[in-house]
This record gives structure tokens, sequence and C-alpha cells, in this order.
């Protein structure tokens, strides 16, 4: 009989979503008059906007036509989008970079998934907590040892360097289940550590739209000598709505060199080249149209629209808790509200009180990992209605204790 790989036997099982629905589910059965209201969504729910639309429309007549019908793209990308990358998202912030450094794909969770292709085995690998679980579930399949950096209120829930040696730093910012960002000291920290420690940054921006203060960095290049030290991951699925869509993009410095067990330095660029060259055929060409669209004057305007309608919901959602005594992180450029359950309360006793007092959804904190005990997460991708009646809820509540 075939072997199995049996570092998977070692992932932990996730229920925290099918969980979730059980109870919500349960509770609906039990109360069919409850109008229950999720702020529980981790998915964009505002549409494409128009420009992408209509890019993506007239993307389809050419396939429809022989004189302009597309097959196998380049596996990295079509120029069109990889030039629009270049210059909007980073020469604008004043960074520089050749197109041959980005590489276009089906969405940050596969690449941040499969960046582990070219790394070695033995690499010890450090994983801020709580966060996005893809990171812990996909070194466990590989067999890597992690090691756990712990966030919380003492450091406002921002991931710092450790004191011993790494090979390995997945970074998320702005944050993942907290909303918290990591500003230039922050992050100059982790490119200081990354160089004294020969280590990699895995700097993963799927919310890096989401930030509206000019002085936060949206790349980790414009921590000087990032390029020498990082990979970054971005994804139009949060951008704009993409989700659904799928396309997104790693960026790979040549500047970046990882080494043999002898010694020898090797390019990790064209390592990841021939990786994706090899295991990946090309994210589709309509896509790839619709995705360009969101750097037009009116794609970018449109996009900042839905954009805006988010972080409405995330302003109401973190004024409103904080007024009414909540302990609360995230919120401000981010479509995340991380807040603290009350006194003696875990993530799941929270949930449960708020599924039965209020008739509110959310995913308790401890689904992200150990440090998110005692913590909840509330998200903005709900309607403006929904997420004005879900805060009237906790007004009525928690208000007149
Ligand atoms: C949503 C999300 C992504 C984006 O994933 P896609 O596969 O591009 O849709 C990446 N990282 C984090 C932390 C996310 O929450």
């Amino acid at each position: 009989m075939v072997l199995i790989n049996e570092n998977f036997l070692q992932l932990q099982n996730s229920y925290l979503f099918s969980t979730i629905a059980q109870k919500r589910a349960a509770y609906q059965a039990a109360h069919p008059e409850a109008g229950i209201i999720s702020l529980g969504i981790g998915d964009v729910t505002q549409p494409l906007c128009p420009a992408v639309v209509a890019a993506m429309h007239e993307a389809v007549n050419e396939m429809a036509q022989a004189a302009t019908f597309r097959g196998y793209g380049p596996e990295q990308g079509y120029d069109f989008l990889r030039q629009a990358i270049l210059e909007h998202d980073y020469l604008a912030r004043g960074v520089t970079l050749d197109e041959d450094e980005i590489f276009i794909s089906d969405g940050s969770k596969s690449d941040t998934g499969n960046i582990g292709d070219i790394l070695g085995a033995a690499n010890v690998v450090a994983i801020t907590d709580p966060v996005y679980p893809v990171y812990v579930d996909t070194n466990v399949m590989a067999g890597r040892e992690i090691k756990i950096l712990p966030t919380n209120a003492s450091n406002g829930f921002c991931a710092v360097p450790p004191d011993f040696h790494t090979d390995v730093v997945y970074l998320c910012s702005p944050n993942n289940p907290t909303g918290t960002v990591l500003n230039r000291e922050q992050l100059t920290a982790w490119v200081d550590y990354a160089k004294r420690e020969g280590a990699l940054l895995l700097f993963d921006a799927a919310y890096k739209a989401f930030i509206t203060d000019p002085e936060l960095p949206q790349s980790i290049y414009e921590i000087p000598g990032a390029k020498e030290c990082a990979i970054e991951f971005c994804s139009f699925s949060k951008t704009a709505g993409f989700t659904g869509t799928r396309c997104a993009f790693a960026v790979v410095p040549k500047a970046l060199m990882g080494q043999t067990a002898a010694g020898e330095k090797v390019s990790l660029n064209a390592l990841w080249n021939r990786r994706h060259t090899t295991k990946f055929n090309g994210t589709p060409y309509i896509v790839q149209r619709g995705a360009a669209a969101i750097y037009t004057p009116e794609g970018k305007a449109q996009v900042q629209q839905t954009l805006a309608y988010y972080r409405e919901n995330a302003k109401l959602i973190k004024s409103a808790l904080t007024d009414l005594g909540f302990t609360c992180f995230g919120g401000e450029h981010s479509p995340y509200v991380w807040l603290e359950a009350p006194a003696g309360m875990t993530s799941w006793d929270f949930f449960d009180l708020l599924l039965e007092q209020l008739n509110v959804v959310g995913t308790p904190g401890s689904g992200f990992g150990p440090s998110g005990e005692g913590y909840f997460r509330l998200t903005a991708f709900g309607s403006h209605e929904q997420t004005a009646e879900a805060i009237e809820r906790f007004r009525n509540y928690f208000g007149k204790k």
C-alpha cells in the first residue's frame, strides 16, 4: 500500500467555522423568529467594480475571436498586469522592482502555502499568534519545526522580533484576525532581525489596501534592506473583491539569496520561477485584465469607494464598542475589529452570549491560535444596515448596565 505523508496526521483539525455554523443553525432552529446578523464574515460582499467588470467583458470578447484569442499565457503573468503593479503598487511608493521579480498567481493562500516548496525542511519557522492558519498548517505538512511568537495586549497585538534565532518568519500586516498594523519602526526592527540572523521574512500584505495613513508602509520594501531578506505576498481578493475571481502576486526580489547545506548561495527568485513555471500554468487572461483595471483612474476611484464602505463599518464597530467599554484593537487600516471578551469569559463563552442575547454572530479569537483566547473578531464586510443593527443590539445589551 502507498505510504502517506505522515506530517498530515500532525495537523490539528479546525472546527472553527463548522462549529460556528452548527451553533448558529441550532439556535435559529430553536428560535425561528430570531433575525441573526453575522459580523463574522471573512469574505468581501460588495461586487466587482464596474471598471473591472468592463475589462473582463472586453477580454471575454477577445477570447471569442481567433485573432485575439489567448491560450496559455506566461506563467508569471502578463506584462500589462506586472507593469501596472510595478508602477502603482511600488514606484508610486518609492520602491523600484523589476518585472521578473513579480509573479502573478491565483491567490495568496496558494502562494503563502506553496512558498515552502523552495525552502529546506530543516529551517525553523517563526509564526506570530494569533494569525491566518495557513502558515502553521502548511509548515506542519512540510514537517518543519515551528516557533510561536505570541502577540497580546501588552505588545498591542504587534509581533516583535524574538531573542532567539529562526530561519523563516511569517508576518501579516494589517493582521488577520487582530486588525493591527506594523509601522515603519516595527518593520525596521524585523528587517534588522532578519539581516542579523540571516532569516527570511514572508510578508503577507493581503489587507494593505485598507491602510489610509500615508506614514504606514504598505510594502515591506519601503524599509531599506528588505529586498535582501523579504518575500511579499499581495492579493486582489480584499483589495478589489477578487475572492471568487482569484488573482494575487508574490514579489521575490533577485537580491534575495538562500544557501545550500554546503554553503553555496542560490537565488530564491530563480527557484521560485522554476517552481511557479513547473507547477502553475498562469492566471486566466480574463482575470488578469480585470485585475489590471483597478489601476486605471476609474478603477482606482471605484475600488476606493468600496474600501470606504467597509472602512465606515469598521469605524462604527470600533467606536461604538470602545464607547461601551470594550478593549478593542484594529478597526483602522483593517476590516477587522479585535475585542476583548468581558472579564472571565472565553472566546466561545462570548460567542454564545452574543448569539443568544444579541443574535449576533462573530468569530471566536481562540480559533486563530492560543493567544486569541479571550478575544473575538468582528468584521466590516457586512452591509451598513446589518452592521448598524448589530451595533444597536450591542448598545441595548451592554449599554444599560
Ligand atoms: C484573505 C487573505 C489572503 C488572501 O488570500 P487569496 O488566496 O488571495 O484570496 C491572504 N492572507 C490573509 C491573511 C488573508 O486573510
